[in-house]
């Protein structure tokens, strides 16, 4: 035997599944197997002296099931939740100054949407001062990506 055999092995050889006088031979002469053969054969030692005798009580698993059976879990009250959730929203529609509220339409939405606005307005006038040719060759370009992304995706898959 050149090689070493691998600690799968010697589990094996520990376990009575593999025999053979190459592996006691090779034991012999090499120090490093020799260590993880012991290594192994001591934890195999130690798992068969945690085994005991103790058994379950004959009833053990009906009565675990029994007492499963008599406290199930609750499902969470979703339906209450969004009543309680459409009242508070109810009562907050109601109860608000409804000059507040207009106020907040006019100008709080409009103030706090400005910025997004205006991007949206520069968008436009960049859109409108460029020939529509400019266009078409940065969306060409992006369907041309896509499709070779999708092949390259194709060709992982079928691996
Ligand atoms: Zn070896």
């Amino acid at each position: 035997m050149k090689k070493c055999p691998s600690p799968l092995i010697w589990q094996a050889v520990v376990d009575g599944e593999e025999e053979g006088a190459q592996y006691t031979a090779h034991l012999e002469h090499c120090p490093i197997c020799r260590a993880v053969y012991r290594d192994i054969r001591e934890a195999a030692e130690l798992a068969g002296r945690l085994r005991c005798d103790a058994a379950l009580r004959p009833n053990f698993a009906a009565a675990v099931l029994a007492q499963a059976r008599s406290a199930p879990a609750a499902p969470f009250p979703a339906g209450l939740v969004a009543l309680l959730l459409y009242a508070v929203a109810g009562a907050a529609a109601l109860l608000l100054d409804p000059g507040y509220w207009s106020w907040w339409l006019s100008v709080g939405i409009t103030r706090s949407c400005s910025l997004l606005m205006d991007v949206l307005f520069k968008i436009i006038y960049l859109g409108q001062s460029f020939n529509p040719a400019w266009l078409i060759g940065p969306a060409l370009l992006l369907v041309l990506l896509e499709i070779a992304v999708l092949k390259k995706l194709t060709e992982v898959e079928e691996c």
